[in-house]
């Protein structure tokens, strides 16, 4: 079996190793450009230092050059060293590094960063000169105090960012225990969830996201299922109470039969009441199957010409109608295409087309047609039959209801087609109601919805 991996200490785990690298990264290149500024404040002040001790040069006796000991520096303490343009040292100040001019000649930048034994860190700044003499001026000063205060942002920034990693998982954590919730409590129920036990259904969140989608939809699929296991639970009554009269009869007929020995015509009309019984028994299964059939079909959705269904479920009922010589009219026929089952739809044309068919005397007319209102599909059949009474019209729906008259009539049928109708409609969401006068006829209006994949 697969370890469990906490969907909570993987986020967190993730998010804190990304935001430790972004830490990282951030303070890196926080660090150099605090650096970065520190040392341009520092040669922007030499160079004022230079320009300063440039004006102040005194030319004495043709060759020395002397650095009158007082000029008001930014920087302190400084060292300046003045060379000819032969790089012999030609003057210099009191505060003295040891540093040789030959070191930073042949490179182009004019700002220098270096270690010196005695005063640490040093920063240092050459300049040409014209007058008094033709040569070069280079100044230096210790940046200890830069250091210093670099130092101290970096702890800050050491101090600072665990701190603020912390916050950002203490946050995290926060928001993923908000998001995983409401997962927690559907994982819940669905442990109490069983066949036996399919009342549980979690409560919506207030806020419309993700996770409302996610127990929407996982509400709706314990109603299907609860649909789903109150259909078998029906069909398993109903087998026991329809398949046993007939199973009975079947029986019946053959024990007397075997009871004692009878004559040819005697078996042959057993034989026949029996083939009877057997072939009612394989259409009832057969329509009480197509229950159990429906709710595997109810997810497989695709896009369905329903006009050419609804021809072709005609062409193959005419014959029935030619049979009864009752008409059938075409009296509209939009082109429309739905995203639905085709099965169900089918199911749910044939049944109705057909009991159209059932219950119309000879020489009278259907009129069939389907119509395209606005988001809506009309199905609409109207025959010139028999018509249902008003205390009937509620109760043609159930399992195996018949009215009377049709009883009488001794029409085939196990009244289940308007049964299979109905639930064909709940999982297409689709409608049906009827108007009928007795003795005038019946008009069936189906209403379907296109169905959203
Ligand atoms: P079945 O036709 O097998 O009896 P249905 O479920 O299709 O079963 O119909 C249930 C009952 O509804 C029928 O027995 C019949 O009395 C009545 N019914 C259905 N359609 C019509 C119709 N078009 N005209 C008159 N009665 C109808």
């Amino acid at each position: 079996m697969n370890r469990k991996i906490s969907l909570k200490k993987f986020v967190l785990w993730w998010l804190g190793a990304f935001i430790l690298f972004l830490l990282i990264v951030f303070n890196t290149i926080m660090y150099n450009m605090v650096k970065k500024s520190f040392y341009e404040r520092v040669k922007e002040d030499l160079c004022l230092v230079t320009k300063k001790v440039k004006n102040t040069l005194i030319l004495r006796d043709d060759k020395i050059i002397t650095i009158p000991p007082k000029i008001d520096y930014p920087i302190n303490p400084v060292m300046i060293k003045v060379f000819n343009k032969k790089h012999h040292l030609v003057a210099k100040s009191i505060e003295f590094m040891n540093i040789k001019l030959y070191e930073f000649l042949q490179k182009e930048s004019k700002f220098f960063i270096m270690n010196n034994e005695r005063y640490g860190h040093i920063a240092i700044y050459l300049s040409k000169i014209e007058t008094p003499i033709e040569g070069i001026i280079l100044i230096a000063t210790p940046i200890a105090r830069i250091d210093a205060k670099l130092e101290d942002v970096l702890i800050k920034m050491l101090i600072l960012s665990p701190i603020l990693l912390l916050l950002l998982l203490l946050g995290a954590n926060w928001m993923v225990d908000t998001i995983l919730n409401p997962v927690r409590k559907v994982t819940l129920t669905a442990n109490k969830i069983s066949v036996g036990d399919l009342e549980n259904s979690i409560p919506l969140p207030t806020k419309y996201d993700e996770i409302y989608e996610l127990v929407k939809s996982f509400n709706k699929m314990v109603e299907r299922l609860k649909d789903g296991v109150l259909t078998i639970e029906r069909f398993n009554s109903d087998i026991s109470h329809e398949l046993k009269t007939p199973l009975t009869v079947l029986k019946g007929e053959l024990e007397i039969a075997l009871r004692k020995d009878r004559n040819i015509d005697y078996y042959k009309h057993t034989l026949n009441v029996s083939l009877n019984e057997v072939n009612y028994l394989i259409d009832l299964v057969e329509e009480m199957l197509f229950f159990a059939k429906m709710e595997i079909e109810r997810d497989k959705i695709e896009e369905i010409f329903v006009d050419e269904l609804l021809l072709q479920v005609m062409s193959k009922l005419s014959k029935q109608a030619k049979q009864q010589n009752v008409f059938l009219h075409l009296k509209r026929l939009d082109s429309i295409n739905l995203y639905t089952n085709s099965v169900l739809l089918k199911a749910v044309f044939i049944n109705i087309i057909n009991n159209a068919i059932k219950y119309t005397p000879q020489n009278k007319n259907i009129y069939i047609s389907l119509i395209k209102k606005d988001k809506k599909v009309l199905f609409i059949v109207k025959d010139e039959g028999i018509g249902i009474s008003q205390d009937e019209i509620n109760k043609i729906t159930e399992r195996f209801y018949r009215s009377e008259k049709s009883r009488n009539r001794a029409v085939k049928g196990f009244g289940l087609g308007l049964s299979i109708v109905e639930r064909a409609l709940r999982i297409l969401n689709g409608n049906i109601a009827f108007n009928s006068k007795e003795g005038l006829g019946t008009e069936v209006i189906i209403e379907l919805e296109s169905i959203k994949i």
